[in-house]
């Protein structure tokens, strides 16, 4: 069986420049090549990540203080949903390990949130991690021993410039370590007998061969879609949106709006993100064609900038919008014949949750197993785990993105109607939705050991939480077994949290802190 050693990047948006970054690094002896078209733009968005980005950072050496800066980066702790049940409040599910109250699962939180003696419950943040002051105060800090469960390195997520990094790993990183680069457009593919891809011919009449076609060509999927017929599953049946437009507004207050989070605002007709990077701030709203035109929606994002910022009119209309077509949906593999796709080319769920970057930094992971598990030589059990690493990871994702929307209670608007009142979440049973077939469902049930593989710092009931979506059965609740723990419950929760308002009211706000530490 051949040996991968020639290696064929197709596409230099975020997929193609991390990839690239990646495999040149990992394996510098191989023939890599990236080609990246100058006529057909980057999507360029994407500037939110989650703490499981740092894999990929790790695993490609990038060290905060050199590559941030030239990103326009901040830092990330939680992804906040604001309006999300029509009544303006802000929900958090911020990042990191639920370590400090180890003693207590999710399910004693739910029980204790259900309990009417008690008033003014605690948040399920507020029980789940160690830092939530921290959060709610934006302030940050390196290490610290008082603040249970703070572990920098496995907390922070980025907010960045996605073209800025993709940028970045190409000068910086790539090209310095030996990574062939060609600008070009692939106009044509032939194949071999066997249907592999043989060659990729190019606007110059130029003719690509390579052992391995990685197709990070967006949502074209020039190879995997569009060349090798790679059966796409839809998933426009749950998530309504296909469109976003995108802006970046300057800052007012710098040291009030450079937050820790990511805020994602339930508006009209979708959503609305609050993507705070170090010189501006990325906006851009959400929603679906079924209930927009282009022109209504940048309408409708500039009334809400108006209205919601202390921006002028001026300015807002001034701003530049873009406008991006998204499609909802994965291929049913990503790794067929010779051509492995990553990024949009393989599949894209939508922005909420920010799981691009991240499935792209997991895929790569799973391809650098995969090529050097065996020095390069690769066979059809391979493809198929590659295939199958991929996907339980998209399925799992897929569920929790679509759950937010079931689990949501807005209905204020056409548009949140349909998806609050009309969409029936569990009517179509497939692998995609398992998670709210099976995993959802399982919490309904009066063996409350249904409930001991939930871990505090899971999404899943950050979400159920803020959403307030409670599956404790009312037997449970009912049987009053619980007066007492809740009452402790709550006592615990609240000397830490006053201890802690306290306490982390000394350190620097996210402005400060990367002023003195990154922006030196
Ligand atoms: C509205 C929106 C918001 C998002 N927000 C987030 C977020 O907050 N966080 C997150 O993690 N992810 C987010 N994503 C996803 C993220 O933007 C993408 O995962 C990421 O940008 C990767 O894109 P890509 O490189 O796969 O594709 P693209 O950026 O589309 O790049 C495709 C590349 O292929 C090249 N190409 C195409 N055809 C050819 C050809 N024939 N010949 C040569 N080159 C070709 C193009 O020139 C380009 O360089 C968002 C996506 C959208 C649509």
């Amino acid at each position: 069986m051949k040996k991968i050693n020639k290696i064929l990047i197709i596409g230099g948006g975020s997929s193609g420049w991390m990839t690239a970054a990646a495999l040149i690094n990992r394996f510098p002896d191989k023939d890599i090549t990236l080609i990246e078209s100058e006529n057909i733009s980057t999507i360029g968005v994407g500037e939110s990540t989650v703490q499981v980005f740092r894999q990929y950072t790790g695993m490609t050496g990038l060290i905060d203080e050199e590559w941030m800066p030239k990103c326009n980066a901040t830092y990330k702790l939680s992804i906040d949903f604001t309006n999300w049940s029509g009544d303006g409040k802000t929900v958090k599910y911020p990042f990191g390990k639920g370590t400090w109250l180890n003693k207590y699962k999710p399910i004693d939180w739910f029980i204790y949130n259900q309990d009417k003696n008690i008033k003014n419950h605690y948040s399920y943040e507020n029980f789940a991690i160690g830092h939530s002051e921290l959060l709610r105060q934006n302030k940050m800090v390196y290490e610290d021993d008082h603040i249970n469960g703070w572990d920098f390195n496995d907390i922070t997520g980025f907010q960045l410039d996605a073209t800025l990094f993709a940028n970045y790993l190409k000068t910086d990183y790539s090209l310095p370590r030996g990574l062939n680069y060609i600008q070009d457009t692939i106009k044509d593919v032939t194949l071999d007998y066997d249907g592999n891809i043989k060659s990729l011919i190019s606007s110059s009449d130029r003719e690509f061969e390579a052992d391995l076609f990685i197709d990070c060509t967006g949502f074209k999927s020039l190879l995997l879609g569009k060349t090798l017929k790679t059966p796409f599953v839809s998933f426009g049946k749950y998530l309504l949106n296909d469109k976003a437009v995108a802006t970046h507004i300057p800052y007012t207050d710098i040291e009030q709006e450079m937050v820790t989070s990511t805020d994602s605002y339930a508006h009209k007709n979708g959503w609305i993100w609050n993507v705070p990077l170090w010189t501006n701030i990325g906006k851009g709203y959400v929603y679906s064609s079924q209930f927009l035109t282009e022109d209504e929606a940048e309408k409708e994002l500039k009334e809400y900038l108006i209205n919601n910022t202390k921006c002028s009119k001026e300015i807002i209309n001034s701003l530049q919008y873009s406008h991006i077509q998204m499609t909802p949906g994965f291929h049913e593999k990503s790794w067929v014949k010779n051509v492995c796709a990553i990024g949009l080319a393989n599949g894209f769920i939508e922005p909420l949750e920010a799981t691009g970057l991240m499935f792209i930094g997991d895929a790569i992971e799973f391809l650098v197993d995969t090529l050097a598990a065996r020095d390069g030589v690769v066979n059809s059990y391979d493809k198929s785990i590659f295939n199958k690493r991929v996907r339980q990871r998209a399925e799992y994702f897929v569920g929790f993105v679509i759950g937010h929307y079931a689990m949501a209670t807005k209905n204020d608007t056409e548009y949140w109607k349909t998806i609050t009142e009309d969409i029936d979440y569990l009517s179509i049973d497939e692998d995609w939705t398992k998670y709210l077939q099976v995993y959802m469902l399982e919490f309904f049930s009066e063996l409350i050991n249904k409930w001991q593989y939930l871990k505090p710092e899971d999404g899943t009931p950050y979400i159920m939480a803020g959403f307030g979506f409670n599956p404790v059965v009312d037997k449970i609740i009912q049987s009053g077994h619980h007066k007492e723990s809740n009452l402790k419950l709550h006592k615990d929760i609240e000397s830490y949290i006053n201890y802690q308002k306290e306490y982390v009211s000394q350190f620097p706000n996210m402005y400060n802190y990367l002023k003195a530490n990154i922006y030196k």
